[in-house]
């Protein structure tokens, strides 16, 4: 069966690389940002979504909502999980969305397959067999409401403080480039953060 996507998770899967349940977890959670808040994406700074995982569905975040690291709106918390807050500065509402259903259980056989397609492995019919099935999945998922996968809230939120403007200097060890907060002091000398810590191991 061939699913087709909506425009703007096929912008996702290109800005991702390739289509996995993963991202469509982001996307479903950047649709329900954008229908709660009533918003659409993110021209400047507006909208804040913090994450509180590293894993495919950031990328949907990021390019859904156009909150992305490089611009400061997107805020990365290392908890493992599925959640994501989106916050609306102007309007200072903000929803948070968790994951709450099981969606990455496989079997012991579906693991190894998996290994062996993103190991580079895997031949053209265990690839296609792979992909069949991720999109089989990502279309059911996609296809189900929000609520089904997701606990979703609206929250009031204390919004986190603009991009700041840092000045920097240069690192008196390596010579590069670092902003003032990262700034370690080392023996009397500004030094970055990898220089800091190799501090003791040759100089
Ligand atoms: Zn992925
Ligand atoms: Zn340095």
């Amino acid at each position: 069966m061939n699913y087709t996507y909506e425009p703007a998770f096929k912008e996702s899967i290109r800005f991702h690389g390739h289509a996995c349940l993963g991202l469509a977890v982001g996307y479903a959670a950047a649709r329900v940002a954008l229908k709660r808040l009533a918003i659409a994406r993110a021209e400047d700074e507006e909208l804040v979504a913090i994450v509180e995982c590293d894993a495919c569905g950031i990328d949907a975040i990021q390019s859904v909502l156009g909150c992305t690291l490089g611009k400061g709106n997107l805020i990365y918390r290392d908890h493992g999980k599925n959640v994501f807050t989106v916050i609306d500065r102007r309007k200072n509402r903000g929803v948070r969305i968790a994951l709450t259903a099981d969606l990455f259980k496989r079997t012991p056989e579906q693991e190894a397959l998996m290994l062996r397609v993103f190991g580079g492995e895997a031949n053209e019919t265990e690839r296609q067999t792979f992909w069949t099935a991720q999109q089989r999945k990502i279309g059911d998922f996609l296809a189900d409401s929000a609520e089904t996968h997701f606990r979703i809230e609206m929250i009031k939120p204390e919004a986190p403080e603009h991009a700041r403007l840092f000045a920097s200097l240069i690192c008196e060890q390596c010579g590069e480039q670092v902003m003032e907060p990262r700034v370690r002091l080392r023996a009397g000398k500004k030094v970055c953060i990898p220089c800091a810590e190799n501090y003791g191991r040759g100089w």
